[in-house]
């Protein structure tokens, strides 16, 4: 998709299929994205240390932005030790120049060799000539001495050379030194590498080595369009909702992706990167998918996060082994959803599921053929279903609290999946006969329990209600009887018009 904001991000365009993707580059911000420093196209977050939610904390001597959660970072630290002063006094008496000014110095090393027109970068600074002319100049003095070098560029037959170009590691912004295409630093490290590994191919080694690490930059440089827009469409939504992320987590996150070479942050493999990072990936992700997933797509699946539905938690409707009642407890929920919107919503649909639950592992149980055709079912496999749930609570396996919303939680859901249609021809349940549904009869009669519990308020009651699964786990099914309140009177949810 191109358009106004498809500058944001520094890569190709999207395919006509990546609809998640064009959606997540339609939600990008570009008031949070100039906020959060987002060089697009550099591909570099270098948010402010100031910034409330993406600031870090650097070392305090002045001019010296190395990020630390100390006073001082470890370099300051040594020359502060070897001072003999305190730190405050370090500090104060520091002089800015010394570490200070351009904090993307490291990061871009672009001063050019001294000769005039020259296009090729620095490479001793002492004498300020790019390596070539290093070389000349030493050839021509028999040594390399910053004295010589006013007469070196003095010299009509000393000539400016072309650039080398950048240096072929995607994440580095340096410009290459020699003509292998590498930076002096990239340069070092792919002779380390050849060290350890003759076959090394410098072209992969390229895709996934790192740049210069820089404190309060993410580099996200090298990194498929598809990583990038989840990192900062992330970044964006955390923000939203208040979280603090620091850019050498970023950063770190990004290395990995860039190592892994990772098509999606979905396939990363964050061990030994840091709780910290293994976290913030798996945020960035959840909450993009659910930024850019609608709620008809999300009904779709067997498991749904309610978040995209606007309740909380998830339900996985998986626990319906036949594929029909699993489609009709997905509409049911949806439906069921829609109308209550509130807080526990979720909580009052997964239970329902769950219930109807035994009335899949019954049908499965109890029938030749699983209960995979609606229509071949009918009252005897509505009895079988209410028999198993009465031997359930006689071998004490569910309580009688339970048994007695499991039937009502199944007679709700199936008069509802008829209301909705559900059964008629064409539908999920096409075929489904009238007699396969609870009758008003068939629920079981409330619970009773008399004594000294009565008298206790209800908001106690209450409580304790809510706290039964809790209690039973712990002490005993006794325990549950002992405190369950009379069914009449319970708040056990119910579906719509449950009686
Ligand atoms: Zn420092
Ligand atoms: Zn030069
Ligand atoms: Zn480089």
């Amino acid at each position: 998709m191109s358009g106004p904001r498809a500058a944001l991000v520094p890569v190709p365009a999207v395919g006509p299929d990546d609809l998640r993707l064009s959606r997540l580059e339609a939600l990008l911000d570009p008031v949070f994205l100039s906020g959060a420093g987002w060089d697009a196209e550099r591909a570099l977050l270098r948010p402010s240390p100031d910034h409330r939610l993406l600031g870090w904390s650097h070392c305090s001597v002045p001019g010296c932005t190395v990020e630390t959660s100390n006073q001082l970072c470890t370099g300051c630290r040594h020359r502060q030790t070897d001072s003999g002063l305190s730190p405050e006094q370090f500090i104060a008496s520091s002089p800015a120049k010394k570490y200070g000014g351009a904090e993307g110095r490291w990061l871009l090393d672009e001063r050019l060799c001294r000769v005039d027109g020259c296009q090729r970068p620095m490479h001793a600074r002492t004498v300020g000539l790019c390596n070539s002319h290093a070389l000349r100049c030493r050839d021509l003095f028999g040594r390399l001495d910053p004295a010589d070098v006013p007469l070196f560029l003095d010299r009509s037959d000393v000539r400016p050379f072309q650039s080398f170009g950048s240096c072929r590691v995607a994440a580095c912004l340096r410009l290459a030194y020699n003509s292998a295409g590498l930076c002096l630093l990239h340069s070092q490290r792919w002779h380390e590498t050849l060290r350890v590994d003759v076959n090394a191919d410098l072209v992969e080694w390229c895709r996934r080595e790192d740049g210069v690490t820089v404190s309060g930059v993410a580099n996200l440089r090298g990194l498929p369009r598809a990583v990038v827009l989840v990192v900062l469409g992330g970044l964006q939504l955390r923000t939203g909702q208040g979280r603090k992320t620091r850019p050498s987590q970023v950063n770190r996150l990004a290395r990995a992706a860039r190592h892994q070479q990772v098509a999606s942050l979905r396939d990363i493999d964050l061990d030994g990167v840091g709780g910290d990072v293994k976290s913030l990936a798996a945020m960035l992700v959840l909450d993009v998918d659910r930024a850019t997933t609608t709620p008809g797509e999300e009904q779709r699946k067997d498991q749904w996060d309610l978040v995209v539905l606007g309740a909380a938690g998830r339900i996985d409707f998986t626990i319906l082994i036949q594929p029909w009642l699993r489609e009709l407890a997905k509409h049911w929920a949806s439906e069921d959803l829609a109308r209550r919107r509130g807080g526990g919503s979720g909580g009052v649909v997964r239970t329902h599921i769950g219930s109807l639950a035994e009335l899949s592992t019954t049908l499965r149980l109890t029938r030749l053929d699983h209960g995979l055709e609606p229509a071949a079912l009918g009252r005897t496999d509505i009895v079988a279903f209410l028999t198993r749930l009465g031997h359930l609570e006689q071998t004490e396996t569910i309580s009688a609290n339970r048994r007695l919303q499991i039937v009502r939680h199944v007679r709700t859901i199936l008069r509802d999946a008829r209301d909705l249609g559900m059964t008629r021809a064409g539908g999920c349940a096409a075929g489904l006969p009238g007699e396969f549904g609870v009758r008003a009869e068939d629920i079981p009669p409330p619970v009773h329990v008399d004594g000294p519990g009565r008298a206790l308020p209800n908001e106690v009651m209450n409580a304790l209600n809510d706290a039964l699964p809790l209690l039973e786990t712990r002490s005993g099914r006794a325990v549950r009887v002992a405190v369950a309140r009379p069914a009449s009177t319970c708040s056990i949810a119910e579906g719509a018009g449950s009686a």
